[in-house]
């Protein structure tokens, strides 16, 4: 056992090995089973003389958008090119009702004064039903 440093100004008392701490491991599973482990350490710093602990979170791997959840419930899955996106990075397309990635979502416009974002692949169909039928079908 090595000893404890203590620190006078911050009486918090530190392991010397432990700088970083794994306090809390949440994994997600997508629906085709990919998984994504968020990571939250405990990672102690000498901030000018005084010694700090602050949480470190991250996500391994990291999500398709750079950002780092809090929670599994914050991930989504592309049902398009499976990436792994956060919920705020996500689009629900009206159509399908199923969710996407910015990339695999584009806005679609039935007439100059609206315009609605959909998915890729639900475009694609429209390129194959009459235009007037399909805004029908999306605004009632
Ligand atoms: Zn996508
Ligand atoms: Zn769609």
């Amino acid at each position: 056992m090595s000893p404890v440093p203590f620190n006078p100004i911050n009486p918090q008392q530190f392991s010397q090995t432990g700088d970083r701490v794994t306090t809390d491991v949440q994994r997600y599973c997508s629906p085709t089973g990919q998984i994504a482990d968020i990571i939250v350490n405990d990672l102690t710093i000498d901030s000018n003389g005084v010694w700090k602990t602050e949480k470190l979170r991250e996500c391994i791997p990291p999500l398709a958008d750079g950002r780092i959840p809090d929670s599994p419930k914050d991930i989504r899955e592309c049902c398009r090119c499976q990436g792994l996106i956060h919920v705020e990075s996500s689009y629900i397309c009206p159509v399908c009702n199923l969710t996407f990635c910015i990339v695999c979502t584009t806005e679609f416009s039935p007439d100059k004064d609206k315009s609605i974002r959909l998915c890729i692949p639900c475009v694609e169909k429209a390129t194959t039903t009459p235009l007037q039928k399909f805004y029908k079908w999306i605004v009632g």
